[in-house]
């Protein structure tokens, strides 16, 4: 990883490199990028940015106000394997070019001003997150057939058995419903395509911890990267994104993050470790519940009352709610546990090293915004510990079977992507100390949020007709 502008270019020479890629990611969470000549790019160009026009840029800024900068950040230097001709890659913030300040809705400036807060408050100098997401691979995605799924009741060894042979497939070797946790080929089938992404990510300076197929039987994988500090756990994040649908692509297949593809098999979860440090000192060690310190029970705190909230930003869409139900190793309530995967909020005890104490919050999805989801999340906690929000008793039952009286007074996530709008509208102070996230950039959020809401809610839904059609 390099560390300064000359060296990104000492970098590219050795590469042969004669263009240069600026990527940076809009609000909703995708890359965006434009490509400038070798010779444009200077030691000045990492302090000074390089102008571009923002104006057709979803949620960002008016046609009379567009000029902005992108200012490369040198430790993301890669060079891109899905250009055809020798390219850096470079990661950017957006910068306004009259004020030289982080724009207020760059999702990577908002991570930036996270960090900056978390120094400020002198809680912790570092923040960690380790996302853990999963995606569904597919031979082909054919939008005309989807509305099926919906019909479709895959709850049964039937069902799927008569699903296939309309499709007129092989069935010799098939994963059983469920049982996609993790058999080895021939049923997985997919071994050699996840080893390129992982090979491809470690080329690209993104370490990976383990890659394997996940519980769902229609080709779902789990990639875990390292652990980053926020920042750049935001940008490996992209990188990841970027490597694994254009491998993907590559031989053949599509790759989709959103949610909850199936109805009836297990979604996608993007479930998040997190930790503070101070000093080089883990915070999150202590002698209290799972060996976890108050320091820590207070983060779980703050996670916890702002959860519904978070929710607007942590599963931003539609689908985001379709797999927030139980029964299929999400969560739905708020609750946290060492043991119990039915939790919102896991504490991994794998091992009793304090530097490995975190906690695992699972609700997030790989729909997120990865910048944006770690920086609220990172200031829920921070809302936690500075105002000493008690978390309750853990919760070590199956929360999938308590009975509806102890149930009922577990806090739950919201039921669709309306309820998590209206918690954020409530509750959104916690996001804007520090000026971490601007009123502006809630506001927008909050728009483009309804946006979606009101795409799916206006319009009569494939399982209406089977519902009500002859009512
Ligand atoms: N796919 C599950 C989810 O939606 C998680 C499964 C697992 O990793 N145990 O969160
Ligand atoms: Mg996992
Ligand atoms: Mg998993
Ligand atoms: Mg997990």
């Amino acid at each position: 990883r390099c560390a300064t502008g000359e060296e990104v270019i000492a970098f590219a020479l050795e590469h042969n490199v004669k263009l240069v890629n600026l990527k940076f990611c809009d609000l909703l969470g995708t890359w965006q990028h434009f490509t400038i000549g070798i010779d444009l790019l200077t030691p000045e160009s990492f302090s000074e940015g390089i102008g571009f026009d923002g104006s057709s840029i979803r949620g960002w800024q008016g046609i009379q106000e567009s000029d902005m900068l992108v200012m490369p950040d040198p430790y993301t230097a890669f060079i891109d394997p899905f250009i055809a001709e020798p390219t850096l890659s470079l990661i950017c913030s957006i910068y306004d070019p009259i004020t030289l300040q982080t724009y207020p809705k760059d999702p990577r400036s908002i991570a930036l001003r996270a960090e900056a807060y978390l120094k400020s408050t002198g809680i912790a100098d570092t923040a960690y997150f380790g996302p853990e997401a999963e995606f569904f691979i597919l031979d082909s995605v054919r939008y005309d057939n989807q509305a099926n799924f919906a019909y479709y009741e895959v709850d049964s060894i039937e069902g799927i058995w008569n699903s296939g042979k309309e499709e007129g497939q092989n069935f010799g070797y098939k994963i059983r419903h469920k049982e996609g946790y993790f058999p080895v080929p021939p049923a997985d089938t997919l071994q050699d395509l996840r080893d390129q992404m992982v090979l491809t990510l470690e080329s690209m300076g993104v370490k990976v911890e383990r890659q394997h197929h996940e519980v769902a039987t229609a080709g779902q994988a789990e990639i875990d990267i390292l652990y980053n500090t926020l920042l750049h756990i935001g940008d490996d994040m992209m990188m990841y994104k970027y490597v694994i649908k254009n491998t993907a692509k590559k031989y053949g297949k599509t790759v989709t993050f959103m949610p909850k593809p199936i109805f009836g098999d297990n979604g996608s979860g993007m479930h998040t470790h997190q930790s503070l440090w101070k000093e080089g000192k883990p915070l999150f060690a202590g002698n209290r519940y799972a060996g976890l310190s108050e320091l820590a029970l207070y983060y779980i705190g703050g996670i916890i009352k702002h959860a519904s909230a978070l929710t607007a930003i942590t599963n931003p869409t539609t689908n985001s709610f379709k797999r927030l139900v139980p029964g299929f190793e999400a969560p739905v309530n708020l609750a946290y546990s060492a043991r119990n995967r039915s939790a919102a909020i896991r504490i991994p005890t794998y091992s009793a090293n304090p530097k490995t104490k975190r906690i695992e919050f699972r609700t997030p999805d790989p729909s997120a915004n990865p910048y944006l989801a770690c920086a609220a999340m990172l200031m829920a906690g921070i809302d936690g510990i500075q105002n000493r929000i008690d978390p309750g008793e853990p919760m070590e039952k199956n929360i999938y079977e308590l009975p509806p009286e102890e149930l009922k007074n577990i806090p739950k996530v919201p039921d669709s992507l309306g309820g998590a709008i209206e918690a954020l509208e409530k509750d959104h102070e916690f996001l804007m100390k520090g000026d971490v996230f601007t009123k502006e950039a809630i506001d927008t959020l909050l728009s483009l949020r309804k946006k979606d809401y009101d795409m799916l809610r206006i319009r009569p839904h494939p399982l209406e007709f089977y519902m009500y059609f002859d009512i």
